[in-house]
C-alpha cells in the first residue's frame, strides 16, 4: 500500500504525512529532503545552479541513500548524515532551482520507487502521484493559499527567533510555486485521480482526519 501526498511548499505535507505514517505503521518518505541533499552537494562543490552540464555530471557521482533510525528518515550524502545541513534557506533555494533538471530527477525518482517497492510508504513531494508512484492506492493533493502558507512559515521563523518579512516570504513561496508548476520535467500538478484537500482553514488534526477518511473510504487502510 502506498499513499502519495503532493502539493506546494508550506501546505503541511510533512507534518501530516509524518503523523499518518506513525498511526498506520507506514514508512514516511520525505522526497524534498533528497532534492535538498543533492543541492547541498552542488553548493559544497561550488557549482552554479545555472550550469546544467556540471550539475548533471555531479548528480551522477553522488552517492545518496536513505536510512531509518527510530522511525526518522536520515539522508546520507556520500555516507554523511546531512539531515541538519539541508534545512537552510540557501539549500532550499538551490533545491528549488536544481530540481528542474531531468538528470537530477531521474536519479532521485529511481531511489524513491525502490523505497516504495520494498515497504508500505507515505511519500510526500511534488510529483509522487503523477510520476513516482502513479499506482499509489491513495493520492492526495494538499494545498493552501499562498497567504496562509507564508504566515505559517513566518510564525515558524519567528518562533526560532529569526527576523523576517511576511511579504518577502510570500513572494518567495509564489516564486517557488511557479518554478515547480512550470518546469518541463514532472511539474507540480494534481494527479487526475488525486483528492484535493485545502488546509487553509483547517487545523493539523482536521487535515489528518480528512485524509484518514479518504483512506478508509477508498481503500480500507
Ligand atoms: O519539500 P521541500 O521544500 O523540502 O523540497 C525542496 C525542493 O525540492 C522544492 O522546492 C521542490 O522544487 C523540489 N522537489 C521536487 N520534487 C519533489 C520534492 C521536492 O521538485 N518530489
Amino acid at each position: 500500500m502506498n499513499i502519495a501526498i503532493d502539493g506546494p511548499a508550506g501546505a503541511g505535507k510533512s507534518t501530516i504525512a509524518r503523523k499518518l505514517a506513525e498511526e498506520l505503521g507506514y514508512v514516511y518518505v520525505d522526497t524534498g529532503a533528497m532534492y535538498r541533499a543533492m543541492a547541498l552537494f552542488f553548493l559544497e562543490q561550488g557549482i552554479a545552479a545555472s550550469n546544467e552540464q556540471e550539475i548533471s555530471a555531479a548528480a551522477s557521482l553522488i552517492d545518496l541513500s536513505i536510512r531509518y533510525q527510530d522511525g526518522e528518515q536520515q539522508v546520507l550524502l556520500n555516507g554523511e548524515n546531512v539531515n541538519r545541513k539541508i534545512r537552510t534557506e540557501e539549500v532550499g533555494n538551490m533545491a528549488s532551482v536544481t530540481s528542474v533538471y531531468p538528470d537530477v530527477r531521474r536519479k532521485l525518482v529511481a531511489l524513491q520507487q525502490k523505497l516504495a517497492s520494498d515497504t508500505d510508504v507515505i511519500m510526500d513531494g511534488r510529483d509522487i502521484g503523477t510520476c513516482v508512484l502513479p499506482n499509489a492506492e491513495v493520492k492526495i493533493y494538499l494545498t493552501a493559499s499562498s497567504a496562509t502558507r507564508a504566515k505559517r512559515r513566518y510564525d515558524e521563523l519567528c518562533a526560532k527567533g529569526e527576523t523576517c518579512d511576511l511579504n518577502e516570504i510570500r513572494l518567495d513561496i509564489e516564486e517557488r510555486d511557479a518554478r515547480d508548476m512550470n518546469r518541463e520535467t514532472s511539474p507540480l500538478k494534481q494527479a487526475e485521480d488525486a483528492v484535493l484537500v485545502d488546509s487553509s482553514d483547517l487545523t493539523v488534526e482536521e487535515v489528518v482526519e480528512t485524509i484518514r477518511r479518504i483512506c478508509r473510504k477508498n481503500h480500507s487502510i
